[in-house]
């Protein structure tokens, strides 16, 4: 479609694979529910940024992204809205306890940033967030784990630190997103990455948010995403 594709370098948005769905142009046309675009105004956010136009039709879709933009593009929203949407449809079909979505930060000051703007989208469908990662005592965090929660946002050593003391379980998680892929590789966080995709079910949906796309992230995507969409937007990646 000449149309699309005018609109996509128009963004500066470059996809990959198979039957891509088309870009959105407004926030009306993801299709959210009242609520949730009461919630998106009154962040201020009056259209969505080029990462968002495209990944957000992706990932409601129900497909898995590799997404590369660089920082300060909006991809936070890009994930959080779906994830949103997501547990919205999920929560009343599972009888399991335990988050649902899973996040995972290379730091504690990326991870609470997510943790605020995830919580800003939550609030209103009654979704609770917990973070998982330095700053509360582990005994603090693991009593707010065991409370329950929809959402958790984690730096990957705590993360396996709870699981491990059983704060929680992985059951219910459908829905996982690696953010900074590649900052978390130079922090040395390959190996609990693989140990937290592996604890979580394989028909999860799988989304990784890169500002780079160095040859071992790009290894490890291919190993566990399934046909996903790439989305690159501007002249990295
Ligand atoms: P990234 O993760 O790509 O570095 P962020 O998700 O942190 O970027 O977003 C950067 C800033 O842009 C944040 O302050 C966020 O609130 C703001 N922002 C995100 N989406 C929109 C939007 N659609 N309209 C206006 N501001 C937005
Ligand atoms: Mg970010």
């Amino acid at each position: 479609d000449p149309e699309v594709n005018e609109y996509r370098t128009s963004l500066a948005i470059r996809v990959s694979g198979f039957d891509v769905p088309r870009p959105i142009k407004t926030f009306e046309d993801a299709g959210f529910s009242v609520e949730l675009m009461k919630a998106i105004s009154k962040q201020g956010y009056e259209k969505p940024t080029p990462i968002q136009c495209q990944a957000l039709p992706i990932v409601l879709s129900g497909r898995e992204i590799i997404g590369i933009a660089k920082t300060g593009s909006g991809k936070t929203a890009a994930f959080v809205l779906p994830m949103i949407v997501h547990i919205m449809d999920q929560r009343e079909l599972q009888k399991e306890e335990g988050p649902i979505g899973v996040i995972c930060a290379p730091t504690r000051e990326l991870a609470h940033q997510i943790f605020v703007e995830a919580k800003k989208f939550s609030k209103s469908h009654g979704i609770r967030v917990s973070a998982v990662y330095g700053g509360m005592s582990k005994l603090d965090q693991y009593k707010e784990l065991k409370a329950g929660c929809e959402i958790v946002v984690a730096t990957p050593g705590r993360l396996i630190d709870m699981i491990r003391k059983k704060a929680f379980t992985m059951l219910r998680a459908t829905y996982l997103v690696l953010d900074e892929a590649d900052r978390m590789f130079d922090l040395g966080f390959e190996p609990q990455i693989r140990s937290i995709v592996g604890q979580i079910r394989p028909d999860r949906q799988t989304l990784l948010f890169s500002a780079t796309m160095p040859r071992k992230v790009e290894k490890l995507a291919r190993e566990i995403l399934t046909d996903p969409v790439r989305v690159v937007v501007g002249e990295i990646g």
